[in-house]
């Protein structure tokens, strides 16, 4: 079948990322179309604590699939907030944390792997080990830096895209029975792909290029109804956790004038207070950026098992590289997670003296 590409993608496509063997090239999408073609059972993985980006991946791709007559079956580590569940109305994905039995059967069975959206295995947590006992031939698609390449047979990475979604929507743009023609993308995977882009750019907000742009406008021609898309995902939460954020940023908000930096703490008896459900925090680490000189951002959680971290920034200062170094986590350079092992009483203090630390490790100043 002959492949018909514009210029954008064939750029997209083949450029060259760490001079890996992986790139994104024509290549690697005949293998990947010709793997999806041999096989018949195919499992889709996405990251723990899966967000918008996550299951836009996994909605999308398994309508693809379908689309080809192949099964597949979405499997996430744990379950992902309600606000997304307009992507999965059939209530077709599995969460390990909710039907581990299944879940790992599925993965099992699998003749083929999907990963998208995580850069290593560590991120799937107990999926980790069914997935390395499986020697199904593994498929990354994602956008964060320092991928674990040994772990996959073909990846589709760059840094320098908006999102895992944005990734796959030229993954498949390059697919011959797609031909660079949006409107050929099957079912609702088109509504998928723009739900992921849009949510892990925060609206538009961050990590948008040129190609992030081009896919928004290529997937709007098609006759996406995008204002029912960004009602579905902003305009949907609780009137608690409204007033949950007037709290936090009434109460809790905590600047750092030197640092150029803000953070807030939520605590297990404030979540029971205002009826917390997952996803209601969604955006919150964002909101300090807000106020003039906030360049940096951290929102702690805390939780049974630990303080989940989220980490934010707007200059030179790598949250991956402090989150790594700090919080038992990583991500990308403006946006990244992590994980304290800490009473949550202590963890504000923990992230002055830590970003104190990291900054003056720092050559030059990183805030610009
Ligand atoms: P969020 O703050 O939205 O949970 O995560 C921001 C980014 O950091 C996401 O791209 C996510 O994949 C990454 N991330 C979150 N938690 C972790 C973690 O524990 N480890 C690593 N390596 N990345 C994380
Ligand atoms: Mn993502």
């Amino acid at each position: 079948m002959q492949h018909i590409f514009n210029f954008a993608t064939i750029n997209h496509l083949t450029g060259t990322y760490f001079n890996s063997p992986m790139d994104i090239n024509l290549d690697n999408i005949k293998e990947f179309d010709s793997l999806i073609s041999s096989k018949e059972d195919i499992a889709l993985i996405g990251h723990f604590n899966p967000d918008g980006d996550s299951i836009g991946t996994l909605t999308a791709m398994h309508e693809y699939l379908k689309s080809r007559k192949k099964r597949s079956t979405m499997i996430v580590p744990s379950s992902f907030p309600e606000f997304l569940r307009f992507l999965d109305p059939d209530n077709e994905i599995l969460a390990w944390s909710e039907k581990p039995m299944e879940t790992v059967i599925a993965i099992k069975r699998a003749d083929f792997i999907i990963c998208m959206d995580f850069n290593n295995l560590s991120r799937v947590e107990a999926l980790e080990e069914p997935i390395n006992e499986n020697n199904a031939p593994r498929v990354l698609i994602d956008h964060h830096l320092e991928p674990e390449y040994s772990e996959f047979q073909i990846a589709f990475t760059r840094p320098d895209i908006s999102s895992a979604c944005e990734g796959l929507f030229y993954v498949l743009m390059a697919m011959p029975d797609i031909c660079n023609d949006p409107a050929k993308l099957p079912g609702r995977c088109a509504e998928c792909l723009y739900t992921g882009m849009m949510t892990d750019t925060n609206n538009y907000n961050n990590s948008i290029f040129p190609s992030t742009l081009q896919m928004a406008s290529r997937l709007l021609e098609t006759g996406l109804d995008k204002e029912r898309i960004q009602s579905a995902v902003f305009d949907n939460f609780s009137e608690s956790r409204m007033r949950l954020m007037g709290y936090m940023l009434q109460k809790k908000l905590v600047v750092l004038p030197k640092q150029h930096s803000a953070y807030m703490t939520l605590t297990e008896r404030e979540k029971h207070e205002y009826g917390f459900r997952e996803g209601d925090t969604e955006g919150f680490v964002n909101l300090p950026f807000a106020i003039k000189g906030v360049l940096v951002t951290a929102f702690f959680t805390e939780s049974e098992k630990y303080i989940r971290v989220s980490l934010r920034s707007k200059c030179g200062l790598s949250v991956n590289d402090l989150s790594k170094q700090y919080f038992n986590g990583g991500g990308h350079a403006k946006a990244a997670g992590g994980r304290l092992y800490m009473p949550i009483d202590n963890a504000g203090r923990y992230f002055e003296r830590s970003i104190k630390k990291y900054i003056e490790s720092q050559q030059g100043t990183p805030f610009e």
